[in-house]
């Protein structure tokens, strides 16, 4: 937005009105983090304590499909996926196109029958005894 006639250029506070739900008509600060004007908290770097770190990740936080935990897991089964697919390759199972795209976090490819071999020992998959899996 424009302030002073025009002359300066800046950002707008992104505040919302709770009663009238338009939005803050201020300039933001231009130290604020999060954008918004002195009324709205353009000065607050955060919450301190521990206490209050957890109550704001629990406000933000709605289903958790984000959180670095989750994003963890799906890079793990991606790489497990990956992993299988290279070892089909390397062991000549298959011919098919490789799956295009974006390889998962951590993702180490596969090119010898003794990589194949290390991702099989690393990877065991059955499931542990009393796991109530299927067994072969
Ligand atoms: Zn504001």
């Amino acid at each position: 937005m424009l302030t002073a006639g025009a002359r300066i250029v800046c950002l707008r506070c992104t505040a919302k009105s709770k009663r009238s739900g338009e939005q803050c008509k201020k300039p933001a600060l231009k130290t604020s983090r999060t954008q918004k004007c002195d009324f709205h908290g353009g000065r607050s770097n955060g919450p301190k304590t521990q206490a209050g770190k957890d109550r704001q990740r629990a406000a933000v936080t709605k289903t958790g499909a984000y959180t670095k935990q989750a994003a963890e897991d799906r890079a793990r089964s991606t790489r497990l996926l990956c992993g299988l697919e290279d070892a089909m390759y390397v062991l000549k199972m298959t011919t098919m196109p490789r799956s295009r795209g974006r390889k998962p976090l951590g993702y180490v490819p596969l090119k010898t029958v003794e990589d194949v071999v290390k991702f099989a020992l690393d990877n065991p998959l059955h499931l542990p005894e009393g796991a109530g899996g299927h067994q072969e």
